[in-house]
């Protein structure tokens, strides 16, 4: 399937491929502090495709906690839409469906995380397992360095 998503501006737009169908893949529902702020209702596939358009310009990259990954927030409507980590030919992202509206996961029942125990290398290295890879169509992302290095 394809499912495609923008924030609520539309300055930034996402595409993500999967061979999995909704429920296969599930949803996760983080519970830290930024997470729950946002409503955030979180999806990946590592065996998918996830494609991100959008300008640089437009895009906040946040930063908290172990600083592991930057969560994208657009610059003009605030909508957190994506965390991404990594860099050059190995990034990998997860998708928060609740902010790019994807409509396609209503009705998959919501699986609460709590990632609070995790040491910084596990973190690190369940993002690279369970995240989507991640391509970005802006240049000035594709070559950017996510998270930790
Ligand atoms: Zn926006």
């Amino acid at each position: 399937m394809r499912l495609t998503g923008q924030c609520h501006c539309g300055n930034v737009k996402a595409t993500f491929d999967s061979q999995k169908t909704p429920q296969e893949l599930g949803v996760r529902t983080c519970q830290c502090a930024f997470c729950r702020a946002h409503g955030a209702v979180n999806i990946s596939d590592p065996d998918g495709l996830t494609t991100i358009d959008g300008a640089d310009a437009d895009i906040n990259r946040y930063t908290f906690a172990l600083r592991t990954a930057d969560f994208l927030i657009c610059k003009t409507c605030g909508v957190y839409v994506a965390a991404v980590m990594g860099e050059g030919e190995r990034i990998v992202s997860t998708l928060n469906i609740a902010g790019l509206r994807i409509k396609a996961f209503d009705g998959v029942g919501e699986a609460p995380m709590d990632y609070d125990a995790e040491t910084t290398a596990s973190r690190i290295d369940r993002r690279y397992t369970k995240w989507t890879p991640t391509k970005f169509l802006d240049p000035e992302l594709a070559c950017s360095n996510f998270g930790p290095h």
